[in-house]
């Protein structure tokens, strides 16, 4: 089968279409079950003007769930997109415990201060050694699964979406990441918007993904869809490195524990 669990909505302030609008395309690309992991509420203090409010989370809940009811032959799963950033993970613990979600991505935006993900903040990616700067992304993610607070890590290697690559080769960096990822029993997001990017890419790259194949970590798949035309997007390209790589199965989510199914 084939599951879309990236999939955002209105309430972060930056995506269009309501839930509905992204199950019908599901419906109509043949995925099977699909999975909201919209922008996770997080203290006032950090990028509130990117993800849902505090006071939003219960219509999220409620959104998704009118969409499960609409389309009773597709599988509609409840899930967050939260962030990994220190300071905040009691905000994060008690966030998630509030609903019965069927999974949280943990994702890392944030590299202390600096926004790396954001357009208008990829100017620092010349100033600095992009090796380093990979280093300390891919500390940050295992930082982020030490906490076991989430189940599925997102975009991967995000730290490339400008296109911006270290001139050697970073195994070292992602292994000790992979190892925490694998020791938290969290899964990848293989995720596809890497595609719509200036890296041109799938998160994470073939690299990564070999060595997450040696180490047996399990994967999903996601477009990141920011609108409902997304939903889906690059599936067939993520299923061929998939198995090109030696995956055969997908991890599928219910109330935090995962079973794997065939993928395709
Ligand atoms: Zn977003
Ligand atoms: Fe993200
Ligand atoms: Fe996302
Ligand atoms: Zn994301």
């Amino acid at each position: 089968m084939l599951i879309d669990y990236h999939l955002h909505t209105p309430l972060c302030r930056h995506a269009d279409g309501a839930p509905e609008e992204y199950a019908a395309r599901a419906v109509e690309r043949g995925i099977a079950e699909i999975g909201f992991s919209d922008h996770s509420p997080m203290p006032a203090h950090y990028d509130p003007d990117w993800r849902m409010a505090l006071e939003d989370l219960p219509e999220y809940v409620a959104s998704v769930l009118r969409a499960r009811e609409k389309f009773p032959r597709l599988s509609v799963k409840l899930g967050l997109e939260a962030d990994y950033f220190p300071g905040t993970e009691d905000f994060v613990y008690n966030v998630t415990s509030e609903y019965d979600f069927d999974y949280v991505i943990g994702s890392v935006h944030y590299i202390d201060d600096w926004g790396f993900d954001n357009a208008e903040n990829k100017a620092r990616f010349e100033e600095s050694d992009v090796y380093d700067i990979y280093a300390q992304y891919f500390d940050r993610v295992a930082r982020l699964a030490k906490t076991r607070l989430f189940d599925i890590l997102g975009h991967p290697d995000v730290v490339k979406k400008f296109g911006h690559r270290p001139d050697r080769a970073y195994d070292e960096l992602m292994r000790p990441a992979l190892e925490a990822v694998k020791a938290a029993g969290m899964a990848l997001d293989v995720n596809t918007s890497g595609l719509r990017f200036p890296c041109r890419e799938i998160y994470p790259s073939r690299r990564m993904l070999e060595i997450a194949r040696e180490m047996e970590i399990p994967v999903t798949l996601g477009a990141d869809a920011h609108r409902p035309a997304h939903v889906g997007e690059g599936f067939g390209e993520a299923v061929a490195l998939l198995r090109s790589v030696g995956y055969e199965n997908l991890r599928r989510y219910a109330r935090r524990t995962s079973e794997p199914v065939p993928m395709g």
